[in-house]
């Protein structure tokens, strides 16, 4: 990555609920990293999978992220109107044999504990509807740099072998289109919760397939309780309450361990985002924030 290259960050929220604290965190993280850097700021909306999107889920989050002063710097883009592009990407992989179908059933691969053993790979298996459609993984480690997490290794060819890009039902997978929309929208930087870093490498060798540079990442530790138990979509999924935007993002602040002075606890949205912006130190993440106190979580 260039250093060149002017900082454009993204907030990519999956439209299966609204958002609750968890995610209004890690908006918030990408959200001050870019303003911190003078960077854009982007919100993409990850609907691939039409089955769980809840109706309405979109809307409500887009609104969510407006009342805590947070708005997309350029149009909102939906993955469901992107297919095509996944489409094109996924047909040229199978013709230069980097990619091929597969109709493994789950059951099938039960015994192989999460790493597929390439039985599909020189079947040379015709197109069909219900075939899954595979991608070819190095067998070599790829090393995933971030800003706050220490390095982290993989080699998918021994810890998941070639992995879908296309399920059998036709959906795109999350690891292919976050790649593609990452390189279409020019996002320089990518900042998200620490449960995704074990998704990176392979999204890195999308990356070296295509021939573009990197993101720089920045993965956010998960939020904990004060209990130490993860912040589940059960306890998390309570709606955030727009009335009390500034408290909550007071205590999103807390959270991200800024450390915000108790002056900002009664201060607008947009004075606290001023001030966290100017503020923004990431590197204070690395002692792993637990959940501010609130009776809703408690
Ligand atoms: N859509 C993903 C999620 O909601 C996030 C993708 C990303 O930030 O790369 O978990």
């Amino acid at each position: 990555m260039s250093s060149a290259a002017p900082y454009v960050g993204r907030f990519a929220p999956t439209p299966s609920g609204h958002l609750h604290f968890g995610s209004l965190v890690a908006a918030l993280a990408s959200y001050l990293d870019a303003r911190h850097q003078q960077g854009q700021w982007l919100i993409r909306v990850e609907d691939l999978d039409q089955p769980r999107s809840i109706p309405g889920a979109s809307a409500q989050i887009i609104q969510t992220l407006a009342c805590y002063g947070m708005h997309s710097d350029g149009k909102i883009l939906y993955q469901q109107d992107r297919l095509e592009l996944y489409e094109a990407q996924t047909e040229l992989w199978l013709s230069e044999g980097k990619a091929y179908y597969c109709d493994c059933s789950r059951r099938d691969l039960a015994e192989f504990e999460g790493i597929y053993p390439g039985t599909c790979r020189d079947r040379g298996l015709p197109a069909a509807t219900n075939h899954a459609v595979r991608l070819t993984v190095p067998d070599q480690p790829i090393t995933t740099l971030d800003r706050l997490q220490p390095a982290f290794t993989q080699n998918l060819a021994t810890s998941l072998g070639d992995f879908i890009i296309r399920r059998r039902d036709g959906i795109y997978a999350y690891q292919l289109a976050v790649v593609l929309d990452d390189i279409a929208q020019g996002v320089t930087d990518v900042v998200r919760g620490a449960d995704l870093l074990d998704s990176t490498p392979r999204q890195q060798w999308l990356y070296q397939l295509l021939g573009q540079p990197l993101p720089r990442y920045l993965h956010i530790p998960l939020l904990l309780r004060a209990d130490g138990e993860k912040l589940s979509k059960r306890l998390g999924s309570t709606p955030l309450d727009h009335a009390k935007a500034p408290a909550e993002l007071f205590r999103a602040l807390q959270a991200l361990a800024q450390q915000p002075p108790d002056a900002l606890r009664d201060a607008s949205v947009a004075e606290q985002l001023q001030w966290a912006t100017a503020h923004w130190q990431p590197q204070r993440l690395s002692a792993a924030p637990s959940l501010p106190p609130d009776p809703l979580f408690g």
